[in-house]
């Protein structure tokens, strides 16, 4: 065989994974079907400022992705941690503390009963709302909203009943144990396209490869058991509609796709017909978050109450959909040219609400604009440049979507194929969870845990 393991998929889950395996003496290659690595935490240079075209922070509960740094012998450093969020309601801004006015013994009494609550007790939770959870153990109206407003930020979904506990609770616990407070978010000095390079080079100096412009398009079956996988890469495709991919053997694979491409490369005829109805079914946009915003360059810092805040509201006056901004070049001048800033929006979209047609989508991201504006009134008179977007955010974390309700890291009937990503069954959040699937996954090729991840929750 080629090579020990081929990882399908260049975001922070191929990369922590092609990362620990290198580490652990696997010869390992990567796929990327990208021209660039780092799938959802890339970035893009526009007229002298970077912009990252998908995640905004490394939210760490218990710091997972420093520690498979730390596993591959290189160090991951913060800028520094996000400030106080600004919450917005009925025309001002109030700071989180003031806004939610908690009993600080009921709140107390909540974090107490998250901690003293196994991880999988917690699990068993997934498919009730979180305030069915919360109102068992308090009935204090200002710590019921804080929790639901964090998760609210967090997985990004709008309405009360759409909370699934579980979910929530798992990374309010690994957040208690690790930092003494329900949330945080951090800046990597190296930006988070950086992160994920720094991660492949690992794979490249130990014996790997990472092959950009690479997308696999078929797995090589023989007898129930994946060999390998075909691929069309740059060095094969001379631009005709259906180029001969090339094959890359081994007797691992791992995907780390998101649910809704896997479908372009499993081989329907050699999973079970119920598998492939799960991806069909996962894959679907009304299950689905999108997230829809813009990036605008400003001549003077705008943001409300606090310069390092992510600012919140669960209700956009024109759109209806709860939203954040923050100033991205307050937490590293250097993405922005000298006199401008950068400040990030994104309003959150439950797919089954999302009209696809152009024109709503063009009077989905005005009003957007618009009511952004409200706001953050200055924004009307300093802003140089806007560039507005529309992303795929992830599966949504709906009760009867989050643990068990996801697919498992292997499926029935396809032997050597493991999959991970922050789509598949794991938990955390965005980055994190992807690295945490990578974790786990990476034991499942392993064959058994990895000694120096002791005490971490693989989900
Ligand atoms: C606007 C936005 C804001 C976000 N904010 C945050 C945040 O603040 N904090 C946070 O933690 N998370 C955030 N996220 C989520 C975070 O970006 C993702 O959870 C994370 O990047 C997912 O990593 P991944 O490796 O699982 O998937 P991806 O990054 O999607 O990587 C999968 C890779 O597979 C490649 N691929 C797909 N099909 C094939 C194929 N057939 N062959 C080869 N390669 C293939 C893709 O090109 C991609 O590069 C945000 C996401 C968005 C979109």
């Amino acid at each position: 065989m080629d090579y020990d393991v081929i990882v399908i998929g260049g975001g922070i889950g191929g990369a922590s994974l092609g990362a620990i395996l290198a580490t652990a003496g696997k010869k390992v290659l990567v796929l990327e079907r990208e021209k660039v690595l780092a799938g959802r935490m890339t970035d893009i240079s526009f007229k002298g400022h970077t912009i990252n075209a998908g995640g905004h922070f490394l939210g760490e509960p218990d710091d997972i992705i420093g520690k498979i740094y730390e596993y591959a012998g290189i160090k991951l450093e913060y800028t520094s941690e996000i400030g106080e969020s600004p919450i917005y309601r009925d025309g001002k801004w109030s700071l989180a503390r003031e806004f939610f006015k908690m009993d600080k013994e009921e709140y107390k009494k909540v974090i107490r009963a998250i901690n003293q609550t196994s991880f999988e007790e917690l699990a068993g939770y997934d498919d009730v709302p979180l305030r069915t959870w919360l109102q068992k153990h308090t009935r204090d109206p200002g710590t019921i909203a804080m929790f639901e407003n964090i998760c609210r930020g967090e997985f990004l979904m709008d309405d009360w009943y759409n909370f699934s506990a579980g979910e929530t609770l798992i990374v309010r616990k690994m957040y208690f144990q690790r930092w003494r407070r329900p949330v945080t978010a951090l800046w990597p000095t190296c930006g988070l396209k950086g992160t994920v390079e720094n991660l492949m080079n690992v794979v490249n100096t130990r014996n790997g490869e990472v092959i950009t412009d690479a997308r696999v398009v078929d797995l090589i079956v023989e007898n129930g058991s994946v060999r390998g996988v075909k691929a069309v890469t740059r060095a094969n495709d001379p631009g005709e509609d259906y180029p001969e991919p090339e094959e890359f053997r081994s007797n691992s694979v791992v995907s780390t796709v998101p649910v809704w491409a896997l479908s372009d490369f499993i081989p329907r005829e050699t999973v079970p017909s119920s598998t492939m109805e799960r991806i069909r079914f996962l894959s679907r946009i009304e299950n689905r978050i999108l997230i829809m915003g813009f990036y605008a360059a400003t001549n003077k810092p705008v943001y409300a109450m606090d310069e390092k805040g992510v600012h919140l509201w669960d209700h956009g006056e024109r759109t209806g959909c709860p939203g954040y901004a923050y100033l991205q070049s307050a937490f590293d001048p250097s993405i922005s040219p000298e006199g401008e800033n950068l400040l990030v929006a994104g309003g959150f979209i439950d797919g089954a609400y999302f009209n696809p047609s152009r024109n709503a989508i063009e009077k989905l991201l005005g009003n957007f604009v618009s009511e952004v504006e409200d706001m953050l009134p200055e924004l009307k008179d300093h802003t140089l440049w806007r560039n507005r977007h529309l992303y795929d955010y992830n599966l949504a974390s709906k009760p009867g979507f989050t643990g068990k309700g996801r697919l498992p890291n292997k499926i029935p009937g396809l032997e050597n194929l493991y999959l991970c990503g922050d789509g598949i069954q794991a938990r955390g959040v965005g980055t994190d969870r992807a690295a945490r699937g990578s974790l786990a996954c990476a034991e499942m090729v392993l064959n058994g845990p990895i000694p120096f991840f002791e005490g971490i929750y693989r989900g």
